[in-house]
């Protein structure tokens, strides 16, 4: 075949749906398509493309779907960020709860026996004591208020 044939096939092929051609023209080109893998190549890559052109007012759509995805995911991890710091706030309260738990006894005991060796009154070592064990408790709890407010305001902002 001649290379005029292949250039006429594919003049054809560009013009198949436009009503630019006739039956003779359509029979003679489906032959051609039918023994040139070369031509039925391009009349291929012609229909994909005039196939993803109609398509493009529904590409918006995974692009959305996409776009939206990426976004509940970051809000999903933005989530877990906040779950995880009141967990470890969680933790944190714990372990001071702990701490006061074995600490207080043991330090009531320390502040008796100082009172004792001092000579002073039980109120006075008692309230020594009261002020000793709450002004660490109202720190960490301050601190702690601080963090929470933190976090709900990271979590405020992505709303945003
Ligand atoms: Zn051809």
């Amino acid at each position: 075949m001649s290379r005029d044939v292949h250039q006429q096939a594919r003049e054809w092929i560009a013009l198949t749906g436009a009503d630019g051609l006739s039956d003779a023209q359509h029979s003679q080109l489906q032959a051609h398509l039918r023994e040139c893998a070369l031509c039925r190549e391009y009349a291929d890559t012609i229909s994909q493309v005039v196939r993803s052109l109609r398509s493009v007012p529904m590409a918006a759509t995974p692009w959305l779907v996409r776009t939206t995805q990426a976004r509940v995911r970051q809000h999903a991890q933005l989530l877990r960020q906040h779950r995880e710091r009141l967990w470890m706030v969680g933790i944190a309260c714990a372990g001071v709860g702990f701490s006061a738990a074995v600490t207080i006894p043991l330090m009531w005991k320390v502040f008796s026996w100082l009172g004792a060796w001092a000579g002073v009154s039980s109120p006075v070592w008692e309230t020594g004591f009261g002020v000793f064990v709450i002004a660490p408790a109202l720190l960490v709890s301050v601190l702690l208020l601080a963090r929470g407010t933190h976090a709900t305001d990271d979590a405020g902002r992505w709303h945003l």
